[in-house]
């Protein structure tokens, strides 16, 4: 008897097609598994089984008809910051928890569109500011692999979910890495596409001109499967981006011969922990001996991306996080005049990093500092970008680790928030320039998951597809499972 909770998406699909199982027994089964691994991992912040299990009957419904989609029926999450009408969606913080949207994501129309089955919402550092998901309202998220350590941020509920086995996929969303971050960390797949290529529309805003919606599956070829469903215009989104959406499953043809991975020096540097080196470096010769050919390269300018965004993200979160003002939206507590119910509200509703930013993002943004901080920030960011438009001139994709070290320890880093916000440095640069990457697992160090990161041009989804699914199918690193989930499943 197969673990129903074991399978990809694509091994579900199959299983579902020829009937063989129902998507109720699918979503039961998943929705028995978090019963009994949530008081452990703290994954998700709410679970609709009732509505999962609704869509799961209609899901059948539709397939004995012959009119189910491609999602259809597969048990799924979506990150807390993606607007479900009637759930509340809390985006990890004590001010918007009890807020209903009244309207979806355009992701989530799209997913039921397609017959999915929504398992409920995954948790979150707190308006996906974080590395660690020790930012939620709602509690931190334990690593599967490792329960004392942290799965990664801010999507680290829809990793961990995925990695445990309490979703088949789910969606998350990427500032600076926030799905590859975690995606490496738990040891699953996870998909930034190029700024545009999802609408953003009902996505909660952090920082408007970065964020990007993406899947976190456990093969790429998921993550191709799911990025074709969630993908495309949207007259919602002016940012959407009007490109055909092309077939992403069919540009994994395993054949990468003759592809030139370019090795960026900078991301070779001190700050990487020597076993992640180890595990990348394997990686660079597995795609090696599949015929891609390895070229040095140099992005001079990476180096100050980091704090490039740490200037632009806060900029953009505080003016996107003052209509959490108590008249609107979620919390409200009265005061003596608007100023002291503003204030009282903001003050109990945000959290501390919440806090911080929206500080740092003032002032960067204040009539003094403007030309120092946030001008020459943009100026960086069109630097960043030049980097990896020359590069993109050598080479058809470049890799790299995703994350300096593997998990750390839950703690070790929250009083230090540079050595937190180190956790992106070679994540960020992606979302500056606006193009997309992926994270595909590498294999462990000291048993605990390593990311290989594979960069690719804006638009270009296929090619880092493609080169992720060829290193996969070599390697079977996906395929590794955390521990406890062993036991649990045996
Ligand atoms: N960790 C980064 C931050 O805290 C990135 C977050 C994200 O990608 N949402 O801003």
């Amino acid at each position: 008897m197969i673990d129903l909770t074991s399978l990809t998406l694509s091994g579900a699909r199959g299983l579902l097609d020829r009937r063989e199982i129902s998507s109720v027994e699918l979503t039961q089964a998943h929705l028995d598994r978090i019963d009994r691994l949530e008081p452990q991992l703290n994954a998700y912040i709410r679970v609709t089984g009732d509505i999962a299990l609704a869509q799961a009957v209609r899901a059948d419904e539709a397939m004995r008809r012959g009119e189910a989609g491609e999602l259809a029926g597969i048990p799924m999450a979506l990150k807390d910051i993606l607007s479900t009408v009637g759930v509340p969606t809390t985006c990890g913080s004590r001010i918007l928890e009890n807020y209903v949207p009244q309207y979806n994501a355009t992701v989530v129309d799209r997913l039921a569109a397609s017959g999915a089955v929504v398992l409920g919402k995954t948790n979150m550092d707190e308006f996906a500011m974080g590395s660690s998901n020790e930012n939620s309202a709602f509690g931190p998220v334990h690593n599967p692999w490792c329960l004392e350590r942290v799965p990664g941020g801010s999507s680290g509920g829809s990793a961990t979910a995925v990695a445990s086995s309490e979703a088949v996929y789910a969606l998350g969303t990427d500032t600076g890495g926030s799905i590859r971050q975690p995606a490496a960390l738990t040891g699953t797949v996870g998909l930034k596409p190029t700024y545009g290529r999802v609408s953003r529309y009902g996505l909660v805003a952090f920082a408007s001109s970065l964020d990007q919606i993406g899947p976190i599956t456990r093969t790429v070829a998921d993550a191709a499967a799911v990025l074709g469903v969630i993908a495309g215009p949207d007259p919602r989104d002016s940012t959407a981006l009007n490109a055909p959406v092309p077939d992403y499953s069919a540009a994994l043809t395993g054949d990468i011969r003759g592809l030139r991975v370019g090795i960026p020096r900078e991301y070779f540097g001190d700050g990487l922990d020597s076993e992640v080196r180890v595990v990348v470096e394997r990686a660079i010769e597995v795609l090696q001996s599949l015929g891609a050919r390895a070229v040095p390269i140099s992005l001079p300018s990476s180096e100050h991306a980091l704090s490039t965004y740490y200037v632009i993200s806060p900029a953009e979160a505080m003016a996107n996080l003052a209509r959490y003002d108590g008249v609107r939206y979620g919390l409200s507590l009265p005061g003596d005049d608007i100023w002291s119910m503003y204030a009282l509200t903001r003050e109990a509703g945000f959290g501390a990093e919440v806090k911080r930013r929206i500080i740092l993002g003032t002032y960067v943004l204040s009539a003094g500092y403007y030309d120092a901080y946030y001008r020459k920030a943009q100026q960086v960011r069109t630097l960043v970008r030049r980097d990896f438009d020359a590069a993109f001139g050598e080479v058809d994709v470049i890799v790299g680790p995703t994350t300096p070290t593997p998990a750390f320890p839950i703690g070790a880093k929250v009083d230090d928030p540079l050595q937190m916000y180190l956790n992106d440095v070679y994540t960020v640069p992606i979302n500056m320039a606006g193009i997309t990457a992926v994270s595909v697992p590498a294999g462990l160090a000291s048993g605990l998951p390593v990311g290989v990161q594979i960069i690719g041009r804006a638009l270009d989804e296929e090619t880092i597809l493609r080169v992720g699914d060829a290193f996969e199918r070599e390697t079977g690193h996906n395929l590794l499972r955390p521990p406890m989930t062993a036991e649990v499943s045996a």
